[in-house]
C-alpha cells in the first residue's frame, strides 16, 4: 500500500520585491486590511522576497514600520494574525539556485500566487528560473506590475517570455486604477442604470475630458522616467484604461473575456495620428523650476542633469472612429508638477437644442456635465440645471446644481475607511477573477496606438515646451481644446 501523501500546506503568496517601495506603501498595507476584514484565504502564508539579506524578524519589524507610516491605529488582533503569516526570503530569483532555494523555503503548498513587484526587466529571467524550480504550475497565478514594455515590440517580448511558462488565464496584469471604487462605480453607473445608456453617444455627448494631474516631480526616479515620459508612463496604461471604460459598448456580461473584448474594440477604433495632424492634436511639456505646494522646486533638466526631450506633460485630442463616438473628441492630459493632484473624468453633454427660458435665465444656463473624480476624493456628480429658489424681477432664474453620489458621504457611517485600490485587486487574484485585469491584447493594442503617436511627433519634430512647476502646463494646452470650441474643466 502506498504511503499517505503529505498534507498540503495551504495557499502561498510570494511577494517578489517585498522590501520595495510599492510593497511597503501599498501591497503590505492592502494585505493587512484584507486580514483585518477577514478576507485573506484561509491558511495563506506570505513570503516577502528581496535581495537585501535581512532576517525574517527584521523584515517583520519593517513591515510593522511600513504599516505605522500610513495607519492611524493598528488593530492589534489583526496584526498578530497577519504577522504570523509573514516570512522573508533573501535571494535572487533570476538565478536558478535562488529560485530553487525559494521553492525549498516554501515547501508544500496548494495555490501559489507570485506577485512581481520588481522591475519588468527581470520578469523573463525570473519566470524561467521560477518555472525551472517547479514554482510555476497549473495552480500558480502570476501578478504583473506595469510597465509591460516600453513600446509594442518590447511589450510583445515580455508577454511572450511570460507566456512560455503560464497561460493567459494564469496572468493578472495590474492597472491599479481599475481597483479604484469609483472606476467600478463607473461600470455600475453605465450598466446598472437605464438612464445613461440612451444619452451615452455622440448625439448627446459633446466631448470627454480625462485628466491625471500630479503635483510631484520626477526626482530620483528620473533614470526610469526619462526613458518613458508622460505618454508611456501614464497615458498608455491608466488613462487609456479609463477611456476604454467610458467608451466601450455594453459587454454581454461581466465575464473578464467579455469586458476585455469590448475594450479591445475601442482600442482598435482609436484614430491613428499622422505627421500631418500631430501638431494640432498633441501638446508636450517639460517642467522648469517653480513653486509647487508652496515650496521652490527644481526643473526636470536639473533633476536629470543633462539635456533631454522627455515630456513630463502631455495633452492630446483623440477620436474613436466608430458609430457611437464618431466626431466626439476625447481630450486627455497628464503631467507632473501641476498645481494640484487630481484624477478626473468629465463627460460634457451638448447644450440644449432650444431654450424656452428668458434671456436672463439663459445667461445662467450651462450644459449638463457628469464629473467622475477618482483622486483626491472619490465622487461622481451630475451637474443639472435647477430653478434658483426665491423671487426675482426677471421671473424664473436658473442655476447649475450637482447631484452628488459621494462615496465618502454615503459610507461615512459604515467605518468609512477608504480602500487602497490594491485591496480589491489582490482579493480578485485570490478569487481568480480577471475582470479588473488587463489582457495581453489590450496592452499590445494600446502600445500600437501610442507608438504611432510618438512616431508621428518625432517625424513632425515636435518638442516639449517649457512650463514652470506649479502651473497648469505649457501655453498650447488651452489652445488645443479651444480650437474645438471647448475649455478644460478646472
Ligand atoms: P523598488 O526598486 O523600490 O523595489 C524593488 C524590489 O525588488 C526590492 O525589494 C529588491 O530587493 C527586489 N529585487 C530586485 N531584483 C530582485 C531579484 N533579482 N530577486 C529578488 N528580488 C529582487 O521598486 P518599486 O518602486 O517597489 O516597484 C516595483 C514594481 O512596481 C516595478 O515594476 C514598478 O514599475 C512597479 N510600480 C511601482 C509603483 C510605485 O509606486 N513604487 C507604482 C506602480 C508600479
Amino acid at each position: 500500500m502506498s504511503q499517505a501523501s503529505e498534507p498540503k500546506k495551504g495557499p502561498v503568496l510570494v511577494l517578489l520585491g517585498g522590501t520595495g517601495d510599492l510593497a511597503r506603501r501599498m501591497l503590505l498595507p492592502s494585505l493587512f486590511h484584507l486580514e483585518a476584514d477577514g478576507l485573506l484565504p484561509d491558511g495563506l502564508r506570505i513570503y516577502g522576497v528581496a535581495r537585501d539579506g535581512q532576517s525574517p524578524d527584521t523584515y517583520r519589524t519593517n513591515v510593522r514600520a511600513a504599516l505605522e507610516l500610513r495607519e492611524k491605529t493598528i488593530e492589534e488582533d489583526a496584526w498578530k494574525r497577519f504577522i504570523a503569516r509573514v516570512d522573508y526570503f533573501s535571494g535572487d530569483v533570476t538565478k536558478p539556485e535562488g529560485a530553487k532555494a525559494l521553492a525549498d523555503a516554501i515547501g508544500g503548498h496548494s495555490e501559489l500566487y507570485i506577485y512581481f513587484s520588481v522591475s519588468p526587466s527581470i520578469y523573463p529571467k525570473a519566470c524561467e528560473s521560477l518555472a525551472g524550480a517547479g514554482l510555476i504550475r497549473e495552480n500558480t497565478r502570476l501578478v504583473l506590475e506595469k510597465p509591460i514594455g516600453r513600446d509594442l515590440e518590447s511589450s510583445k517580448a515580455l508577454n511572450c517570455a511570460v507566456a512560455k511558462v503560464a497561460t493567459e488565464e494564469q496572468i493578472f496584469r495590474i492597472d491599479h486604477y481599475l481597483g479604484k471604487e469609483t472606476v467600478q462605480n463607473l461600470i455600475a453607473l453605465r450598466f446598472a442604470n437605464i438612464a445613461f445608456e440612451p444619452l451615452w453617444t455622440n448625439h448627446t455627448i459633446d466631448h470627454v475630458q480625462i485628466t491625471v494631474a500630479e503635483t510631484e516631480g520626477v526626482g530620483d526616479r528620473w533614470p526610469y522616467y526619462n526613458e518613458y515620459g508622460a505618454l508611456r508612463d501614464m497615458l498608455q496604461n491608466h488613462m487609456i484604461q479609463l477611456l476604454c471604460l467610458v467608451a466601450m459598448e455594453p459587454p454581454a456580461d461581466l465575464d473578464p473575456d467579455s469586458v476585455r473584448a469590448e475594450k479591445v474594440k475601442v482600442l482598435k477604433a482609436l484614430r491613428p495620428m499622422s505627421r500631418a495632424t500631430v501638431s494640432q492634436e498633441v501638446v508636450l511639456g517639460q517642467y522648469t523650476s517653480g513653486v509647487s505646494d508652496g515650496k521652490s522646486v527644481t526643473g526636470y533638466l536639473d533633476e536629470v542633469g543633462k539635456p533631454t526631450d522627455t515630456e513630463t506633460f502631455i495633452a492630446l485630442r483623440c477620436f474613436i472612429d466608430n458609430w457611437r463616438w464618431a466626431g466626439t473628441p476625447f481630450f486627455l492630459r497628464t503631467g507632473k508638477r501641476l498645481p494640484e493632484r487630481r484624477t478626473q473624468i468629465v463627460i460634457q453633454f451638448k447644450p440644449l437644442p432650444h431654450s424656452i427660458f428668458s434671456n436672463s435665465a439663459n445667461a445662467d444656463m450651462v450644459a449638463n456635465r457628469l464629473v467622475i473624480d477618482l483622486q483626491p476624493q472619490e465622487d461622481i456628480s451630475l451637474v443639472l440645471m435647477n430653478q434658483r429658489p426665491g423671487l426675482a424681477q426677471e421671473g424664473m432664474r436658473l442655476q447649475p446644481m450637482p447631484l452628488s453620489l459621494s462615496l465618502a458621504k454615503a459610507y461615512s457611517g459604515h467605518g468609512g475607511r477608504r480602500r487602497i485600490a490594491y485591496e480589491r485587486l489582490l482579493l480578485d487574484v485570490f478569487r481568480g477573477d480577471r475582470t479588473l485585469f488587463v489582457h495581453r491584447n489590450e496592452v499590445e493594442e494600446a502600445w500600437a496606438w501610442v507608438d504611432g503617436v510618438a512616431e508621428a511627433w518625432q517625424q513632425a519634430g515636435l518638442k516639449p515646451k517649457n512650463y514652470a512647476a506649479g502651473t497648469s502646463g505649457p501655453a498650447g494646452v488651452h489652445a488645443l481644446i479651444e480650437r474645438s470650441g471647448h475649455q478644460w474643466h478646472d
